[in-house]
């Protein structure tokens, strides 16, 4: 299960975040997980308090955004939901293709109470 990894990071990024901004205090964490990125949102969402109980984010939410795998295939130009095709371009069948979006994994917001 890599989502321990990727969680640790995340709360590495936040804290240099807080830290270089000298923020004490996180309301809520904004990421961007994408469809093609293997993480699992389910898992990140298990971890995450285990995770950051002992970090700034102990009382920060956490908000998985899921962002979709798109891909162009690279016979006809169409664009595609790649998980929802299985790979493969729903309009000439080709698998060969450009993937756009959701290969990632990263913060995408951090928002600090306004009084903080
Ligand atoms: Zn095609």
């Amino acid at each position: 299960m890599h989502e321990i990894g990727i969680v640790r990071q995340l709360i590495r990024t936040v804290t240099a975040f807080a830290e270089e901004n000298d923020v004490q205090d996180i309301r809520e964490v904004v990421v961007d997980c994408g469809e093609l990125s293997l993480v699992i949102p389910e898992y990140v969402e298990e971890l995450y308090p285990v995770i950051a109980k002992d970090s700034i984010l102990k009382d920060a939410k956490l908000t998985i955004h899921t962002v979709p795998g798109l891909a162009e295939c690279e016979e006809c130009d169409e664009v595609f939901n790649v998980v929802e095709n299985k790979g493969r371009c729903p309009n000439c069948g080709s698998f060969e293709k450009t993937v756009m979006s959701g290969k990632d994994f990263r913060v995408r917001e951090i928002i600090v109470p306004h009084d903080a």
